[in-house]
């Protein structure tokens, strides 16, 4: 039997999220982290007859960091990176230009000294950069073309997958402990990292290094609908009006989104309860 963690990393909008839901399909289970598994909190848990496979999908973490906070947080987040992987897959988009963000990201991905696998996305459109990218190809031994919105290569991927994988005696995780085909969102870490990662992906500057999420609450209503009560926490008033936007509609994107990509993952109708507080102090209270 196979099994090992398999890391995604790549730019945001690279197409990671899609392409480990449609990579992995249904069979996706989400769950907090367990100590007998891996240190950071599992996003995806896959299990075929080849083996068992852990994918952690980074989030959008990688702007460039300006205060000393910011960079500790993408510190801790790249040393998050080195330990208990097995493999990597870098994710590139060539219908964008490379830039500064696509240069610190394959600066990690170097670091890492395990085998990976470089994904080139979204090849149902023009890859108009491509060029840009080629250089990458004597970096990696293996390079796979596919796209994941059109779950195009995406069998010949899962292939190379196992490929590299470790041979193992014991299982990642023992199954009798694990309902499967499971669908829980029992970890707070991991919705409170999706939301941050829509805080990057909506807000400029200086403002995504200035907020932390706190999840109060997760309440399964029923087993159709699950009710979130979140936070994000804000160090200035003027970071939490820009959070909020005009007439709310910044908080009422970062929530959508939110609540879409959870639905996606689990497949439940998600109420998300989501607003903003300031708090001057929780930088040196949770860091
Ligand atoms: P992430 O930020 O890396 O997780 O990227 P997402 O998975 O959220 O995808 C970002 C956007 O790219 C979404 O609008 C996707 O529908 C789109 N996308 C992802 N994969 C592909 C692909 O293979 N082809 C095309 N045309 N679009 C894609
Ligand atoms: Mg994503």
């Amino acid at each position: 039997m196979k099994n090992g963690v398999v890391l995604l990393i790549g730019r945001p909008n690279v197409g990671k999220s899609t392409l480990l839901n449609n990579l992995i399909g249904q069979k996706v289970a989400i769950t907090s982290p367990k100590p007998q598994t891996t240190r950071f909190p599992i996003r995806a848990f896959y299990q075929e007859e080849r083996g068992q496979v852990i994918f952690v999908d980074t989030p959008g973490i990688f702007n460039k960091a300006k205060d000393t906070l910011s960079k500790k947080i993408n510190l801790r987040a790249a040393k998050a990176y080195e330990e208990d992987i097995d493999l990597v897959l870098y994710i590139v988009d060539p219908t964008r230009k490379r830039d500064f963000e696509e240069a610190k990201i394959l600066g990690i991905v170097r670091k890492i000294e395990k085998p990976k696998i470089l994904v080139i996305n979204k090849t149902d459109q023009e890859l108009k950069y491509l060029p840009l990218y080629k250089f990458l190809e004597e970096e990696f031994k293996e390079i796979i073309q596919v796209s994941a919105l059109n779950k195009k290569n995406l069998k010949v991927l899962l292939e190379k997958i196992f490929q590299y994988l470790p041979e193992k005696k014991e299982p990642l995780i023992d199954i009798k402990n694990f309902p499967f085909p499971a669908m829980n969102i029992d970890s707070k870490t991991f919705i409170a990292e999706i939301i941050r990662e829509k805080v990057f992906l909506q807000t400029r500057n200086e403002v995504p290094y200035r907020t932390m999420v706190l999840v109060d609450e997760i309440i399964e209503r029923n087993n159709k609908l699950t009710y979130i009560k979140a936070r994000i926490l804000t160090t200035d008033d003027r970071y939490k009006k820009m959070l909020i936007g005009e007439n709310g509609r910044k908080i009422k994107v970062i929530g959508s989104m939110t609540r879409k990509e959870l639905e996606l993952a689990t497949n439940k109708k998600i109420y998300l309860e989501l607003t903003v507080e300031t708090d001057p102090h929780w930088p040196e209270v949770y860091y």
